[in-house]
């Protein structure tokens, strides 16, 4: 502080009784002269209070926490400043006493210090307009200032008084961010997020809240928690609030309805929160319903790769088994008459083993075992050219409705396999609508997004063709619809369904990279959707055309290799009797050292795919290197990769399925021999 007598003399007021001049004139009589000396006592009493007052507001300018200044109106000149204001821009009162703001730098942003000279000029006053100061040490400080006109010794002034709100301002600023800070991490949360109330009243809800349930914020804070989820019971969801607000954190999953009444699988974890004391519960909501949908997705494919994967080695077995009963009992017809009554009971063990054979290849197809030999083909045509056969199967009291997009894209497919799931989709809907009905068989172009896959998650977006095959039937109830691809699943009675049906075409469609999709309720009908992957080239008409005509007879030399000695016996026996020379072997080792040992020419391998030791692939390559020329035909019950990528054969490569035949493995070996 400064000592008293550091202030400037001065007084606020103009000096003097406004009465001395009316004295001086001494033009008064005795009646006035005593008035005259009551004016003066009451003038004296004047000036006494006017020096009062002006003490008073001396004592408060200097004692005030607020800062004040007083300047002249004219220049800006400061005449007086108080301690409060000179200390906090870190000057002595000394220092600013006679000076201009500006000489000072005192208002640090000019465009504020222009406005409020504006201000002043126009109003003659201005009220609390935020400025910034500078301290002496280059500190920026914020003020509210105010300033009033007075008059100090007939000098026009402005008294100016301020607070210092830089304080207030940075608690401002701090409490704005933070708020920020909250609002970002709420809105910003991709989880929905509720507060609600001890009586369960939701209070504050976030965008994915919103985006969840699909409300909108005003209405869900008119809502209680327990309206999102109607699927709950309602005392159970009270004890639950209570535990909640008594503390417990809990977690689980559940039911939420929205909206638009669709019912949503959530995630959820709710606590208690203690918002100015008063607790409130915490929600945290994540749809989980794509991921749960995946799940069972993979469930189910999964469980289908096991069955798949028994199956396919079952069926492989057995067409060891059936090459052989059914080759003997072709070679056994042979011998006999067409009256001896001993043939006609061959002819029941073949036809048995017929059947024997369709139905593993049905597994076989199942379990994706199967030898695809695909091509590029426009669906729409592959349905028109059934239409007829298709019509005789259903019967005259259901309605066939077939529907072809114009500009259907081509696929990449198996012609045979085609007809194979239009047909056992057909027979099923036939059987689901034993009082007739309508069958709708549909393809067409289907592009999809990423929104549509959501729903499929293993499907990937982009082009297919899809064939939708319809019946207003029977239908199906869910516990059905989950099992009908496994194999010998049905619901007709004995003698009736096989369940091998749906099966067939799931292992077909997953070999041909697509997908199916099946929509029932019972006593509504079934829709079988399957995309099939759409490709852009343009239909090879060349392909699969050219067939040649072989007599099966021959007398090359063909080396038989296979590790089932029946399978090769049976073989060796059908090419022997066709004039063949057959090279025997048991496996890839000793057909090489047939090989090496035999003198003459051997025109052909014929050797299965699987087998101990080194494999056919693996043979064939190393014969190819020691005897340069020959040719190869593989023979396998079910496809494997060192001869064909998935199920897809390579083109270059001679394949014979199996269980063979006498006529299909005869006409095989003269086919690749004549190539
Ligand atoms: P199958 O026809 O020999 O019973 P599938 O594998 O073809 O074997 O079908 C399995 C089961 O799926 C059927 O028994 C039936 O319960 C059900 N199903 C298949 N298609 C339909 C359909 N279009 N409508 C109603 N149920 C069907
Ligand atoms: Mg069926």
């Amino acid at each position: 502080m400064l000592a008293a007598t550091d202030r400037p003399i001065r007084s606020y007021a103009g000096s003097g009784c406004p009465f001395t001049n009316l004295r001086g004139k001494q033009v008064l009589n005795e009646d006035s002269s005593s008035r005259l000396a009551e004016l003066e006592k009451r003038c004296e009493q004047l000036e006494k209070n006017l020096r009062l007052s002006e003490d008073r507001f001396d004592k408060l300018f200097h004692a005030s926490s607020h800062l004040m200044t007083i300047t002249t109106v004219k220049d800006g000149r400061i005449i007086d400043i108080n301690e409060t204001s000179a200390s906090l821009g870190g000057f002595t009162r000394k220092e600013m006493i006679g000076r201009v703001s500006s000489e000072i730098g005192l208002f640090a942003d000019a465009k504020q210090r222009e406005r409020m000279i504006r201000k002043l000029q126009e109003d003659g006053r201005v009220h609390n307009l935020e400025m910034k100061v500078r301290t002496k040490t280059g500190e920026l400080r914020t003020v509210l200032l105010s300033a009033d006109p007075i008059t100090l010794k007939d000098e026009e002034c402005f008294l100016g008084i301020s607070i210092d709100i830089t304080e207030r301002k940075k608690a401002d600023e701090s409490l704005r961010q933070t708020l920020a800070w909250q609002a970002a991490i709420f809105e910003g949360s991709r989880d929905g997020i509720l507060i609600s109330d001890k009586s369960a009243k939701i209070v504050a809800a976030n965008a994915a809240a919103c985006e969840l349930t699909g409300y909108s914020k005003q209405e869900l804070l008119k809502m209680r928690a327990s309206d999102l989820q109607t699927e709950a019971d309602l005392t159970e969801l009270a004890v639950l609030h209570d535990r909640i607000l008594a503390g417990e954190d809990i977690q689980g999953e559940t039911i939420i309805t929205t909206k638009d009444g669709r019912c949503i699988d959530a995630e959820f974890g709710h606590q208690r929160v203690l918002i100015s004391g008063v607790p409130y519960v915490h929600t945290i909501a994540r749809d989980v319903s794509s991921r749960k949908l995946l799940e069972a997705q993979l469930l189910q494919a999964q469980k289908m790769e096991a069955i798949g994967a028994l199956a396919g080695g079952v069926a492989h077995d057995f067409n060891n088994l059936l090459s052989v009963i059914k080759g003997y009992t072709e070679l056994l017809l042979d011998g006999f008459d067409q009256n001896d009554s001993r043939r006609q009971d061959l002819e029941q063990i073949e036809k048995a083993s017929q059947r024997a054979v369709s139905l593993t290849s049905q597994l076989l197809a199942f379990s994706r075992k199967q030898i695809l030999q695909p091509e590029i083909l426009n669906l729409g045509a592959a349905i028109a050219e059934m239409s007829t056969m298709l019509r005789r199967l259903i019967g005259e009291d259901v309605e066939l409705i077939t529907l072809a997009e114009p500009n259907l894209g081509l696929i990449n497919a198996d012609p045979g396999q085609i007809q194979q799931i239009v047909m056992n989709l057909t027979v099923n809907a036939r059987d689901a609508m034993p009082q007739g009905g309508k069958l709708i068989i549909e393809a067409a172009n289907a592009d999809l997004d990423e929104r549509s896959v959501r729903t499929r998650p293993m499907m990937g977006k982009g082009p297919y063709v899809v064939l939708a095959i319809s019946d207003n039937g029977i239908g199906m109830d869910a516990a059905i619809r989950s099992r009908i691809f496994e194999p010998f699943f049905t619901t007709k009675e004995k003698g009736k369904g096989t369940g091998l049906g749906l099966s067939t075409v799931y292992g077909i469609v997953k070999q041909s990279n697509g997908f199916i999709w099946v929509y029932s309720e019972p006593g509504k009908g079934t829709t079988f959707k399957i995309y099939f992957p759409r490709v852009r080239s343009e239909v090879n008409q060349a392909a699969g055309t050219k067939k040649i005509k072989h007599e099966d007879e021959g007398s090359e030399t063909v080396l038989l290799v296979e590790d089932e000695t029946s399978v090769r016996a049976l073989a060796s026996r059908i090419l022997c009797e066709r004039g063949y020379s057959v090279l025997q072997a048991g496996d890839g080792v000793e057909a090489l050292r047939v090989a090496r040992d035999f003198n003459g020419e051997i025109d052909l391998v014929l050797t299965d795919v699987v087998m101990p030791g080194i494999s056919g692939r693996t043979l064939v390559a190393r014969l190819e290197s020691l005897r340069p020329g020959i040719k190869s035909l593989y023979m396998s019950g079910y496809t494997d990769t060192a001869i064909v990528d998935h199920g897809i054969l390579d083109s270059k490569v001679a394949f014979l399925q199996k269980p063979f035949t006498v006529q299909s493995l005869a006409h095989k070996v003269r086919e690749v021999i004549n190539a």
